[in-house]
């Protein structure tokens, strides 16, 4: 198991908008070759080339014609290999041959079959040229590198789209393919959110998924730690756009971190964030911005005091409250409930339950009316919808008395339709949307701004 005193490799994780274009990632290569020691970088595709691989994708399924959408797409990766290899034409030829096969393989997917398949051949693309480009860029400024195919290094299930990795495989992977470039001295740049199938086909882990990526070949090559590098100064205490005065947070426990990617906050994939407290993973946000800055550490324990850390919100939220018949058998109750949202696989985020009823929370996009249906059977079930979730995460907050009554305190007057805490990290409210940015103000004024 990985742990902080040990020299096990470095991993650098970065985001779409550090490699956003020719400058971002001249800047992210000067930020590697500075590393204490050369890291294994996992890298995301360029900002916005995701979003237009899903679109190409989306043309793709229903038959219309990519040309224009797959130019846009190459003649933007074209413009960072000229602006980033203009002195280096050996390189830059090199990443423009890429450019070319990707968008041959994506004008022309042979006999992938059509649907989360295809689509995933299609969004796996962007990373292929982004870790192409960055490769490139260390290359140029003398830095040893390599480039591991993720494809070669991540195998996954065929659950195309949100695919499920083989961490046994990734290790022995790892151990053939990273770790003796690293052990030589050169930075190892892979690809984020993809993999393979055994049999060689393309997957994804999901949108987000470099952070996963992150911490799954971490955990593969006994990291001792993973930087998650970013453009915002470490995990805050609340969303800028809502509170008055966030704070940067210097620690954050992994608990506290994984109910904070849950509830709004956009710091790292929820998956990432699990897997790496099971691994018992060092995850540390950094800036690109601000490299010398210690960012957020996000530990496996967090000691000390009972502290509020933050105050996070969703937006965006369905309640489901279930109310059992009244001639309804008295037990088993909650077990039938929970049958029929795990076989319409929906992610329950907030519950709340008392003997005969039961109340949840999900994203509204989730699809709902066939589980619903199906619940009528058994009970009354009422659905609303334009409502907010808004949670106070922190450590210890069961353990302190008094620190749910002054955050019930804040809450005053609002409406709340559910209230829950099920563990000692966080407490959350279901509001009104309209409700929900004037709480978390005010919460964060009072409990974390002015604490007194
Ligand atoms: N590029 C992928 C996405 O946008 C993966 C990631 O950014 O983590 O979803
Ligand atoms: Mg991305």
């Amino acid at each position: 198991m990985a742990g902080s005193t040990s020299a096990g490799p470095l991993i650098y994780k970065f985001g779409g908008s550090s490699v956003g274009d020719a400058a971002r990632i001249r800047h992210v290569a000067d930020l590697i070759a500075g590393a204490p020691r050369p890291p294994i970088v996992v890298v995301s595709a360029v900002g916005g080339a995701t979003d237009a691989l899903v679109e190409i994708d989306r043309i793709h399924q229903s038959g219309g014609d990519i040309t224009v959408a797959l130019d846009d797409f190459a003649s933007a990766h074209r413009t960072v290999a000229h602006a980033l290899l203009h002195e280096h034409a050996g390189s830059r030829t090199r990443v423009l041959a890429r450019i070319e096969t990707v968008a041959a393989r994506l004008s022309d997917l042979g006999d992938t079959p059509l649907g989360p398949e295809s689509g995933d051949a299609i969004r796996a693309c962007g990373e292929e040229l982004s870790a192409a480009l960055l490769t490139a860029a260390l290359d140029a400024i003398g830095t040893p590198v390599r480039w591991v195919d993720a494809r070669r290094l991540v195998r996954t299930d065929a659950c195309f789209g949100a695919a499920v990795p083989d961490e046994a495989a990734l290790e022995d992977a790892a151990r053939e393919l990273l770790l003796p470039a690293v052990a030589g001295g050169s930075v190892v740049v892979t690809q984020g959110f993809v993999g393979a199938t055994e049999d060689g086909r393309t997957t994804t882990l999901g949108r987000g998924g470099s952070d996963y990526s992150a911490t799954l070949i971490g955990a593969a090559v006994d990291a001792s730690e993973v930087h998650i590098w970013t453009d915002v100064e470490g995990v805050l205490s609340g969303d800028p756009r809502a509170v008055d005065a966030p704070r940067v947070l210097g620690r954050l426990g992994f608990e506290e971190a994984v109910e904070l990617a849950y509830f709004g906050a956009k710091v790292l994939h929820p998956g990432a964030a699990k897997h790496a407290v099971s691994r018992g993973l060092e995850v540390r946000i950094r800036s690109t911005f601000a490299p010398d800055r210690p960012g957020t550490r996000i530990l496996r324990d967090r000691w000390g005091p009972a502290e509020i850390a933050a105050v996070a919100f969703k937006p965006e939220v369905a309640l489901i409250q279930v109310r059992s018949h009244p001639s309804a058998i008295p037990y088993g109750f909650l077990a039938r409930v929970f049958d029929v949202l795990t076989r319409h696989r929906l992610p329950v985020d907030l519950v709340a339950t008392s003997h005969t009823s039961t109340a949840f929370t999900l994203d509204v996009s989730a699809e709902i009316s066939a589980a619903a249906a199906e619940l009528r059977r058994f009970a009354d079930v009422e659905v609303r919808t334009g409502l907010a979730t808004v949670s106070v995460v922190g450590h210890g907050l069961l353990e302190e008395p008094g620190v749910d009554a002054r955050v019930f305190q804040v809450v005053g007057r609002t409406p709340v339709h559910l209230v829950s805490q099920a563990s000692n990290v966080s407490l959350s409210f279901v509001v009104e949307a309209d409700d929900a940015s004037p709480l978390v103000r005010r919460l964060h004024r009072a409990l974390i701004e002015d604490p007194s």
